[in-house]
């Protein structure tokens, strides 16, 4: 079984690739499955009809009422070649739950990846959260904030890129070396939940040389009795679907699972690696 389970499209904000070429690269690739993960960012991003009300500053959520139909076409497009599944990624902060619970309750998915991309609506990747910071202190905030929010939100598959904010921090660190105590209570509640992480295997194309999350933390997940885990590119565009698919799944088998996960309905299925 070969499956990528983070990929986005045209339906996200910073992606211009159409799902058809999508598919036809994993197609091409022989991967089995491939599940599209749109992003919604609230707080930072609006929902369409929001946003066409706006002065338009701020980027757009995916627009649901065109993504589900466009996922069962491609579905059923490709349904002799490839196993496709319709998810989201939820990039969540304790001060937009809400929304997210009623996304999650109005539209049918099979797959959600609950990830942080923003705290107090204060962006990673502009640096606009770490600044005035020391690095402890915004990589503690970071970690804390998924903990709060996994206390009260329980609608999600797994956390995406965990140790995220590795890539935008001063020096890179072992993350276990500082933050032992909070990582170990986030694996322990996704554990105690029955959610999961995954591998994101961006980490070549950002250049950073762990893993996403480091090994260390996927052997800690591992050891804590962690078993539901999905591999994802986390691509933008079609070259990058399936990228290191093997090499993690190896990594994987290395450290002791047995098993890679896939999701329909929200409901894990188990494969043998
Ligand atoms: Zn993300
Ligand atoms: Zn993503």
């Amino acid at each position: 079984m070969k499956a990528d389970y983070h990929i986005h499209s045209n339906f996200s904000d910073d992606s211009t690739e159409d799902l058809d070429q999508i598919a036809l690269s994993a197609i091409h690739q022989n991967i089995d499955e491939i599940c599209i993960t749109e992003h919604v960012d609230y707080g930072v991003k609006l929902d369409k009809d929001e946003w066409e009300k706006s002065d338009k500053k701020l980027e757009m959520n995916a627009d649901y009422e065109r993504f589900f139909p466009a996922m069962d076409t491609l579905r059923e497009k490709y349904k002799e070649q490839l196993t496709i599944k319709t998810g989201l990624e939820f990039g969540m902060q304790t001060i937009t739950i809400e929304p997210f619970q009623k996304l999650f309750n109005k539209y049918p998915l099979d797959f959600v990846i609950l990830s942080c991309h923003q705290v107090d609506n204060l962006e990673f990747w502009t640096g606009e959260f770490q600044k005035g910071r020391k690095q402890d202190e915004y990589q503690h905030l970071y970690y804390e904030e998924i903990y709060k929010v996994i206390q009260m939100y329980k609608d999600y598959s797994i956390l995406g890129h965990l140790d995220l904010i590795q890539r935008y921090s001063d020096t890179i660190e072992p993350p276990l070396k500082k933050h032992f105590d909070i990582i170990e209570a986030i694996l322990k509640q996704v554990i105690h939940d029955g959610k999961g992480i995954e591998i994101n295997t961006s980490n070549v194309r950002y250049k950073l040389e762990d893993l996403t999350p480091a090994y260390d933390i996927l052997k800690l997940y591992y050891e804590l009795g962690g078993e539901v885990i999905t591999v994802g590119s986390d691509a933008h565009v079609a070259e990058d679907v399936g990228d290191r698919l093997d090499i993690s799944y190896d990594v994987l088998r290395e450290i002791g699972f047995r098993y890679i996960t896939t999701f329909d309905k929200m409901k894990p299925a188990f494969h043998k690696l």
